[in-house]
C-alpha cells in the first residue's frame, strides 16, 4: 500500500488559503443549488476540507477547521440560510469533514484514500456510511427551524449533496493536494502522454455530445471512454474524466440543457439526478483504476523480486535448485557445473535425490518434507553426493518452500553448497584435539570418549579393563634433567609401551605423567600380565637429552575391571585408589581394585 508524506503547513497563509477555498466553494454552492430555498443541492466545500485533513497532519487540523469554520459561517449568514443558521450549519459542516477524517486515519494510518481499493472502500464507508448520515439529521434539523423545507427532504437534500460531492471531488482533491497530477506528468513516457491526451479528447468530445449535441438521452456512451481510461491511464487519467464530467455535464443541466432536461421534476431533483450520474461514474472508474494500480504494483514487485532471485541465483557459489512438488528438479543455476560436476541442463527433469548419495537419501526426502510441511522455515541437511566431481564429499542442503497466492506450498528452493573443506578442516581439527601433543596418546578428552564407548560394550556382556599408570618420582626427573629431558622421558615411555597394545587397545595422557590403557577384550589376569610386559619394556633407560644421558623410569598401575553397572568416574575412582596403593606399597607395582 502507498505512504505518503502528510502535509503540515507552518505558514500563517495557509489555513488563511484553505478558509478562502471553502469560502468560495460555499457560496458557489449556495448560490447556483439552493433551488428550493432550503439546503443547498451541491456541495463540494466539505469535500475540499476532507482532502485537506485527509492529506496534512493532525498538528494542521484545528487550524484547518478553524478556517472553515468561519468560512463556512460567512457564507450561510449572507448567502445560505441566514446569520442564525450560520454558526450551527458551520459546526456540522466542520463536524462531517472531521468525522470522515478520524475514521480514515484511524483504519488507514497515512496511507492515501486514492491509489487503492481498501482505503477508497474506507472512505466510501466513513463518508456515505456514518458522517452524512449523522450529520444529516442535524442539518435537516437546522433547516427546518430556519426554512420552510420539510425534515424528511432537507436530510434527504443535505445527505445526497453531501455523500455525492465528497464522492466525486474529495479524491480528486487528494490527487490534486498530493502533487499526484504533476507527478504523473514528470513520470510519465511521453506516448503514454499523448496517449492519455487522445483519450480524455475523445472522452470530452463524447461528454459534449452528450450534454449539448444529442438528439436522444445517451448519458451511457461517456462510460465507454471513461472505463477504456481507467484502464489506460489508472486513477490520474479517470479523477480527470469525473472533472471533465462534472465541468460539462453540471454546466449544461444548470443552464437547462443536456439529457437530464428529460426529468420532468424541478431543478433540484435534475442536479440531484446529475449528482448521482456522476457518483456512479466515480463508483465505475476509480476503483477499477485504483484496483489495476495496486496490480500494477504487485506485478513491479514481483518483477524486482524475481530478477533480484535470478540474479542472486545466476551468480551464486552455491548451485541453486527449484525442486517441484513431485521432488524433480526443474531449474539447476548455471554453478552445477563447477560445484557438482554436472551441467544444469542435465539436472533438469531428473529427481532431486538422484544427486544424493543412497545412504542419505532418507535424510535429505525428510528435510524436503519438513520444508513443505511448514512454509516459511528453513530446512538443512548435510548429505554426500552420488555424483563426486574432483575432491567434493560432503554438500549442505538448504531447501524452503516456495507458496502460491494462498500460502500453499508448490514446489521447493534448495540451496547446495560445498562444505568439503569445511568439512576435511573440521576432521583435521578433531584430529588435532583427539591427540596429545607431546606424547602422541589420545587426549584426555579423546580418551575418556573411547572408554565410555567400551563401557558401553561392558554393558552388553565385553570384558575390558582399564589401567591408569602414573610414573614414579618423575618430580625428580624434572628436577635433575629439565623440564626437557622430562618431556623426552614422557615421550619415550609412550613409545616404549605402544608395540605392547594390540590394535583395539589405546593410550591416553590423562595428565602431568598420568596416563590410562584401555585393554580391550582382555580380563584382568591378562592385564596384570600385559602391566609385567609394559614393566620389562621401561627396563632399558630411555634418553633424556642429546649428550648420551639416560635413564631408567618406574611406574605404579592401578587396574579396575570395567563393570557394566558403574559410571564413568566410578570406573576410574577404583583405578585411582588402585594407583594409590600401589603408590603407597613401595611403586613399581601394580594394585587390583577391590
Ligand atoms: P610420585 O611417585 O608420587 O608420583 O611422585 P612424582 O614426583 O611423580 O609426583 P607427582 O606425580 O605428583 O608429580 C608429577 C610431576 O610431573 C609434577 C610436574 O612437574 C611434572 N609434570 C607434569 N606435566 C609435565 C610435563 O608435561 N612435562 C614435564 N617435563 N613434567 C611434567
Ligand atoms: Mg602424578
Ligand atoms: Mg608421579
Amino acid at each position: 500500500m502507498p505512504r505518503f508524506t502528510l502535509r503540515n503547513p507552518q505558514s500563517l497563509a495557509a489555513p488563511v488559503v484553505t478558509g478562502c477555498v471553502y469560502f468560495a466553494a460555499a457560496t458557489l454552492s449556495v448560490s447556483v443549488s439552493r433551488f428550493e430555498g432550503g439546503l443547498a443541492f451541491i456541495w463540494g466545500a466539505n469535500a475540499f476540507l476532507m482532502a485537506e485533513l485527509l492529506t496534512s497532519r493532525i498538528s494542521y487540523w484545528p487550524r484547518a477547521m478553524l478556517a472553515c469554520f468561519l468560512a463556512s459561517m460567512a457564507a450561510t449568514a449572507l448567502f445560505g440560510l441566514g446569520p442564525a443558521a450560520a454558526l450551527p450549519m458551520a459546526f456540522i459542516n466542520v463536524s462531517e469533514a472531521l468525522i470522515v477524517a478520524i475514521i480514515c486515519r484511524h483504519f488507514l494510518s497515512n496511507r492515501t484514500v486514492t491509489g487503492s481499493m481498501h482505503p477508497l472502500i474506507v472512505f466510501i464507508l466513513a463518508l456515505c456510511g456514518v458522517a452524512d448520515i449523522v450529520t444529516g439529521f442535524a442539518a435537516a434539523a437546522v433547516a427546518t427551524l430556519t426554512t420552510p423545507a420539510s425534515y424528511g427532504a432537507s436530510w434527504l437534500h443535505w445527505y445526497t449533496g453531501h455523500a455525492l460531492g465528497g464522492l466525486i471531488c474529495t479524491p480528486v482533491l487528494i490527487l490534486l493536494l498530493q502533487g499526484e497530477f504533476g507527478r504523473w506528468l514528470r513520470a510519465t513516457p511521453r506516448p503514454m502522454k499523448i496517449e492519455a491526451v487522445a483519450l480524455l479528447a475523445l472522452f470530452t468530445l463524447t461528454t459534449v455530445h452528450v450534454f449539448y449535441w444529442a438528439r436522444y438521452p445517451m448519458l451511457f456512451a461517456p462510460l465507454l471512454p471513461l472505463v477504456l481510461i481507467a484502464f489506460r491511464v489508472g486513477h490520474i487519467g479517470a479523477a480527470a474524466s469525473i472533472v471533465i464530467l462534472a465541468l460539462i455535464g453540471g454546466v449544461a443541466t444548470l443552464s437547462g440543457t443536456g439529457p437530464l432536461m428529460i426529468i420532468d421534476g424541478s431543478m433540484g431533483e435534475r442536479v440531484q439526478a446529475f449528482q448521482f450520474y456522476l457518483a456512479l461514474s466515480f463508483l465505475l472508474s476509480l476503483p477499477v483504476a485504483a484496483e489495476l494500480n495496486g496490480r500494477r504494483r504487485l506485478f513491479q514487485m514481483l518483477q524486482e523480486s524475481e530478477s533480484r532471485y535470478r540474479a542472486i541465483a545466476e551468480h551464486s557459489g552455491d548451485v541453486v535448485l527449484n525442486i517441484s512438488m513431485e521432488g524433480v528438479i526443474e531449474y539447476a543455476s548455471p554453478s552445477a557445473q563447477e560445484q557438482i560436476g554436472c551441467a544444469p541442463g542435465l539436472l533438469v527433469g531428473q529427481s532431486a535425490t538422484d544427486l544424493v548419495d543412497p545412504q542419505d537419501r532418507d535424510a535429505v526426502l525428510a528435510a524436503h518434507r519438513q520444508a513443505l510441511a511448514r512454509p516459511g522455515t528453513v530446512h538443512q541437511v548435510e548429505f554426500r553426493p552420488l555424483l563426486a566431481a574432483g575432491d567434493l564429499d560432503c554438500c549442505e542442503m538448504v531447501s524452503r518452500a516456495v507458496v502460491d497466492d494462498r500460502g500453499q506450498a508448490v514446489g521447493l528452493v534448495s540451496m547446495i553448497r560445498d562444505i568439503s573443506k569445511h568439512k576435511a578442516r573440521q576432521r583435521a581439527l578433531q584430529q588435532v584435539a583427539a591427540r596429545d601433543a607431546l606424547t602422541g596418546a589420545d587426549s584426555r578428552r579423546a580418551f575418556l570418549d573411547k572408554l565410555d564407548a567400551e563401557m558401553a560394550r561392558a554393558a552388553q556382556g565385553a570384558r575390558s579393563c582399564l589401567l591408569l599408570i602414573d610414573l614414579d618420582h618423575f618430580k625428580a626427573v624434572n628436577d635433575r634433567y629439565g623440564h626437557s629431558g622430562g618431556d623426552r622421558v614422557l615421550t619415550g615411555f609412550v613409545q616404549r609401551l605402544l608395540p605392547e597394545l594390540r590394535g583395539l587397545d589405546s593410550i591416553g595422557r590423562l595428565g602431568g605423567e598420568e596416563f590410562a590403557i584401555l585393554l580391550v577384550d582382555c580380563d584382568s589376569h591378562s592385564a596384570s600380565q600385559l602391566c609385567d610386559r609394559l614393566r620389562a619394556r621401561l627396563a632399558a633407560p630411555i634418553d633424556v637429552n642429546d649428550r648420551g644421558e639416560a635413564i631408567s623410569v618406574t611406574f605404579s598401575a592401578g587396574l579396575v575391571a570395567l563393570d557394566g553397572g558403574s559410571t564413568r568416574s566410578a570406573m576410574l575412582e577404583a583405578a585411582d585408589q588402585a594407583l594409590y596403593e600401589a603408590k603407597h606399597s613401595g611403586r613399581n607395582c601394580l594394585r587390583l581394585a577391590a
